[in-house]
């Protein structure tokens, strides 16, 4: 079958590899029909991802149908029409009970699939425990509607999630990119009086004020005054920080009303200062992290309901053969791209 492979530091390619076997009686195999690429993707083909193994099968966002499953799987069957989750969890170990998959402690937990283990830019990929790792999709919702379930919109999601939203609450998201507009969609749903989105690229800016545009948009340099004005306490209830730029977490407390919580989603490059006597009475909350993604059921059902929607941050489609170009767009940012699905229909290797 193909499959898109990390081969070395800057380099990927498409290759030709035996289809995927169950390991583990709790595995699945899934036909892959979408699949994305993430900005995570591009982190592992700049060599930043220490982790990822060289000639793994690169990929982590993506829906399928269910082929296979082991014998200990009992909340998937072959047929079905998944979401495949970004995190492997086992579903039983303390941090799995309480909620926070992000730290399963089981040795494939976390970040594995299309990291330390074959990903889903492939005609089919072996899910580890499915029961956890894979979500029936409703009859309703389309492959594009469930595409982003797994990762971006789970991340925006659980990042609405943990921020105690109120209705009183002007909350500011600082950066539009994919994961910034799941989590504008996300905190949209916890009505808000007012939510405000912080981005530097006028095309990025454009993108909000077309499709959302009861939400304003200020640029980082209009921000902080923007926000003080607005904010009826001297500053954002919650701020969002999801840009994860060499300023914005700066910006991120800076524009943090006294007591507020920010919530820092965005991965940096470079390590954060935390400049305490600068901040010393202002009392904020900071909470940290990577998604804990266990709430794709409740978000399918959402999309059921029409109250999320992300097919507008598809902009391009590839076929998986073609997954050169779609990199090669992606990485550039050209064309107003936001998110590329690549689509998967050929599905030449038979499993059966
Ligand atoms: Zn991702
Ligand atoms: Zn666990």
């Amino acid at each position: 079958m193909l499959a898109y492979t990390y081969v070395e530091r800057g380099k990927f390619e498409m290759r030709e590899k035996p289809l995927p076997r169950l390991i583990d009686p709790r595995d699945a195999i899934v036909r892959v029909t979408l699949g994305s690429i993430c900005t995570s993707d591009l982190h592992i083909k700049q060599g930043s991802v220490p982790r990822a193994v060289p000639g793994i099968t690169v990929g982590h966002e993506m829906v399928g149908v269910v082929e296979q499953v082991g014998p200990a799987v009992s909340t998937v069957a072959p047929g079905d029409r998944v979401v495949v989750n970004v995190e492997t969890f086992c579903g039983e170990c303390f941090f799995c009970r309480h909620g926070y998959v992000n730290n399963c402690v089981d040795p494939q937990g976390g970040w594995a699939l299309g990291c330390r283990i074959d990903g889903g830019q492939a005609e089919y990929v072996r899910v580890p425990y499915a029961d956890c790792g894979l979500t029936p999709i409703p009859a309703v919702v389309s492959d594009e509607q469930a595409l982003f379930v797994g990762d971006i919109l789970a991340t925006g999601f659980w990042a609405a999630r943990i921020s105690e939203i109120t209705p009183d609450d002007t909350v500011l998201i600082i950066g539009a990119g994919p994961t910034g507009i799941c989590t504008l969609l996300s905190v949209l749903l916890k009505n808000p009086r007012r939510v405000i989105v912080c981005e530097k690229s006028l095309e990025r800016q454009r993108f909000v004020c077309e499709h959302y545009p009861q939400v304003p948009v200020v640029s980082p340099e209009e921000c902080l005054d923007f926000v003080r004005t607005l904010g009826n306490h001297g500053g954002a209830d919650v701020v969002v920080e999801v840009a994860g730029g060499d300023d914005t977490f700066r910006l991120a407390w800076e524009c943090a009303r006294p007591n507020a919580i920010v919530t820092v989603v965005a991965l940096y490059d470079k390590p954060q200062v935390l400049p305490l006597p600068d901040m010393y009475g202002k009392n904020l909350t900071f909470k940290t992290g990577g998604v804990d993604g266990c709430d794709c059921a409740e978000i399918l059902q959402l999309i059921a309901e029409g109250r999320i929607d992300t097919t507008p941050l598809i902009t391009h489609r590839f076929p998986l053969r073609n997954i050169e170009e779609a990199y090669r767009l992606f990485e550039s940012r050209s064309d107003g791209v936001i998110k590329v699905a690549i689509e998967n229909t050929e599905h030449n290797a038979k499993l059966f």
